[in-house]
């Protein structure tokens, strides 16, 4: 039993509970020198990890399945009209 965050209803027991994202943002992760251990042949060697740039989750709700799923097709609607455009530099340069 829990309460939907986004319609406020408690639900009744045995409801799943999924967790939707309300906001992200973009964020950038600093390369790693040596974060990596791999085994080559017997040697242990480390490796750089390069890190990068994408988006994380803000905000998070506990929404049931219903909401959960308006809130994707509402999503799904967005960006299919390119309000999710805004790639991060090296992800854009990456795909070109
Ligand atoms: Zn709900």
């Amino acid at each position: 039993m829990y309460r939907c965050q986004l319609c406020n209803v408690v639900q009744p027991p045995r409801t799943r509970r999924v967790n939707v994202t309300i906001e992200s943002r973009p964020t950038e992760y600093p390369s790693r020198p040596k974060a990596n251990r791999l085994r080559v042949g017997r040697k242990w060697k480390q490796f750089d990890d390069p890190g990068g740039a994408g988006f994380e989750i803000a905000k998070e709700a506990a929404a049931c399945p219903t909401c959960a799923k308006a809130h994707e097709e509402k999503r799904l609607a967005d960006e299919a009209a390119g309000i999710y455009n805004d790639l991060p530099a090296s992800e854009e340069s990456a795909t070109l």
